[in-house]
């Protein structure tokens, strides 16, 4: 293990545990420092023990890095690996293990903090047959969100990758933002080329429900969208859920063929257990998806399978749980 993969891992590991803070930006840091250092200046100033002189390097990262080039796993990386775990229980299991892809997540094209193939070799070490890389749309901007031109540059390094790494596949797609009257952030001629589009509310949240269930309904009955992203927008302790008319929504996604979403972030876990229920009643399909920032992120999708299984989602109602062609045979009809 170099000492880049070491804090590569231990970054990872504290993604999926959801620890930020002083101590995840202090690897973050660490890895920089490490990624831009010539490798053999870092051997040098382990051997030394001089690693702490580089602005970034501190006394736990200096560590992690000088075991790292002796050989082995860093005891603090070991300590770590066990430490957090994702626990599965025996009821959302089955959930997990017939996933195999994941619909939504993002990269250092927009806010993510990963690149697209670092997330690609994270998806594959986990599983999955396919993962839909759904950075934002312009309107965005504090996520750095994609417009026409970027997204068009971001469509040719897919397909670059794909080429690398089949048979795995990324599908090509968007978290396009609804805005305010329903319509979507980006051209027709786009969203239609793209393989798979999450929608999703991030603006006036608050609206009085009348005019969200309109804007959401004109979202989610358009047919270039085919999963509807975090439902409530709601953050656990900090954002209540916006206020819909579930029923007009739900019935709209079911008779349209739009998935509901089943956020497995652990701060939105969106929707909340009682629109689930009624999501399932009107008979709607769903996506069990990550909405990963970080390669970490993407080990979160059984938070939302132990969702699935409280609700008793059927399990032939998800649809990451098709393969690649059968989720773009389904998108198209
Ligand atoms: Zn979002
Ligand atoms: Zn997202």
């Amino acid at each position: 293990m170099t000492p880049l993969e070491a804090l590569d891992r231990v970054v990872h590991c504290l993604d999926r545990a959801h620890v930020g803070g002083f101590k995840a930006k202090a690897f973050v840091r660490a890895r920089d420092v490490v990624r831009n250092t010539p490798a053999d200046e870092i051997a040098e100033r382990a051997a030394k023990g001089t690693l702490t002189a580089l602005d970034g390097i501190g006394d736990s990262t200096a560590k992690v890095i000088t075991e790292a080039l002796a050989g082995g796993t860093p005891s603090y990386l070991t300590k770590l690996e066990a430490e957090t775990q994702l626990e599965l229980s025996d009821a959302a299991r089955p959930y997990r293990e017939a996933l195999r892809g994941d619909c939504h997540l993002h990269s250092t094209w927009s806010d993510g903090g990963a690149t697209i193939d670092a997330m690609a070799e994270t998806a594959i070490a986990l599983g999955h047959e396919y993962m839909v890389l759904t950075d934002h749309s312009a309107r965005l901007t504090i996520a750095h969100g994609l417009d026409r031109d970027r997204l068009l540059q971001q469509l040719d390094v897919i397909a670059g990758l794909n080429a690398e790494l089949a048979p795995f596949r990324i599908l090509t797609g968007m978290e396009v933002d609804i805005n305010e009257d329903g319509s979507l952030d980006l051209e027709d001629d786009l969203l239609e080329g793209l393989d798979v589009v999450v929608a999703s509310v991030h603006s006036k949240l608050r609206s009085p429900a009348p005019e969200m269930t309109l804007r959401m309904v004109r979202a989610v009955i358009s047919p270039h969208v085919d999963i509807l992203g975090h439902c409530t927008g709601r953050l656990i302790e900090k954002r209540p859920p916006s206020v819909f008319d579930a029923a007009a929504v739900f019935d709209a996604c079911a008779e349209f063929g739009t998935a509901v979403e089943i956020n497995s972030r652990p701060e939105r876990l969106d929707p909340p257990y009682e629109l689930l229920e009624r999501a399932i009643a009107a008979g709607c399909w769903f996506s069990i998806d990550s909405d990963a920032h970080a390669t970490g992120q993407l080990e979160w999708q059984p938070n939302g399978c132990e969702r699935a299984a409280h609700c008793e989602v059927p399990i032939d109602r998800i649809v990451n749980t098709m393969s690649a062609d059968d989720l773009l045979e389904w998108t198209r009809n």
